[in-house]
């Protein structure tokens, strides 16, 4: 393995990991991107060449929205034969969205898109910036028998590389802020970086597709105990949304209340998909398994099986933006496409 001649363009979107105290006012605030250099001079040691591209205004991730996503696609789109790999650069917050988003907008992707952010800014001498982004463009410059050996959308964070849509951030103090509960680490950087090649992606062969269109009207219900039928009928107008996706319980499990399956009823009737995802961290959606999910199985609602919410989100605004489906909604979303569910 080698990361030799490799060209990787770096994109800042915004976040933690682009930005410097203001020495007088001691607020964060964004750096001149084109200086990354100079606050990391060991990106100089790294062989590999490096070119930059930010955000015109680069923003919290807690600002992230659709249209960003399709800027952030669109570049990738008009560089990609430019270069051999991509590190986009995200705050935390809302990394595991986008980086889910971009999968979906990516089709038979063959090149590494690697995310990546910092819990402390770059200037910040504990950072976890640093390791962060250099680990973050090694990984994306590694080369195997001259041809890339990551070839999906990941999201390295604290010594691991994950498969970027199957993660979710479940720490705001730790460094180690993201996990994957559902499918194994593809990569871990210790004193050597260690590639799972079991657990990789295997590309398509096919002619990389850009997907920039997506349908933005999705809702997300979560279900808790005391959940109120005037909450849920004034939540489920149908005029309003185009998909739903149900946070449940366990293994897919809701309330049996005849209120509550009359109102998810009619949505399904309504022609709107449906999805079914756990609320628990890891496993996965199991309809039938329990008296409380039969009836969501019976009125056709489509399992979510072990994907985040973070995917199936994203990937509702792919499908429903997308003409000529090949299969019907729920075979198709029930389908791993980019390796987001088992
Ligand atoms: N609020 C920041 C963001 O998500 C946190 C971070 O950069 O990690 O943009």
């Amino acid at each position: 393995m080698t990361t030799q001649t490799s060209s990787i363009l770096l994109i800042y979107t915004g976040g933690t990991i682009g930005m410097i105290k203001d020495s007088e006012t001691g607020s964060l605030k964004n750096f001149n991107f084109n200086d990354l250099l100079t606050y990391i001079p060991e990106l100089n040691l790294l062989d590999c060449r490096i070119d930059t591209q930010s955000f015109e205004a680069p923003i919290d991730s807690s600002n992230m929205e659709p249209v960003y996503w399709q800027q952030l696609v669109s570049i990738i789109e008009n560089q990609y034969d430019h270069f051999d790999g991509f590190v986009v650069l995200h705050g935390s917050d809302t990394m595991s969205y986008t980086a889910s988003a971009v999968s979906f907008m990516l089709e038979n992707l063959a090149k590494p898109v690697i995310f990546t952010g910092s819990q402390l800014p770059i200037g910040d001498l504990r950072t976890d910036a640093k390791e962060n982004l250099i680990t973050s463009i090694q990984l994306a410059a590694l080369k195997k028998d001259n041809s890339a050996v990551i070839k999906e959308v990941g999201l390295y964070f604290e010594y691991k590389l994950y498969r970027a849509n199957r993660t979710t951030k479940i720490n705001a103090e730790h460094f180690e802020a993201f996990t994957s509960l559902n499918y194994p680490a593809l990569a871990q950087s210790g004193v050597n970086l260690s590639v799972d090649y079991n657990a990789l992606l295997v590309p398509t062969g096919k002619p990389l597709l850009v997907h920039k269109a997506l349908e933005p009207k999705i809702l997300l219900l979560k279900m808790f105990p005391g959940i109120t039928q005037q909450m849920v009928t004034h939540l489920l107008d149908v005029k309003m949304f185009k998909g739903l996706v149900i946070e449940t319980y366990g293994t897919g499990n809701v309330t049996t209340k005849s209120w509550f399956i009359a109102a998810l009823k009619k949505v399904v009737d309504s022609g709107i998909p449906v999805v079914n995802v756990t609320q628990c961290s890891g496993g996965s959606v199991v309809m039938g398994h329990y008296q409380t999910s039969v009836a969501l199985k019976n009125m056709g609602i489509i399992s979510g099986k072990d994907i985040t919410t973070e995917a199936a989100l994203t990937k509702l605004m792919y499908l429903l933006a997308t003409d000529d489906l090949p299969l019907d909604f729920k075979t198709l979303f029930e389908t791993p496409l980019r390796g987001e569910m088992s």
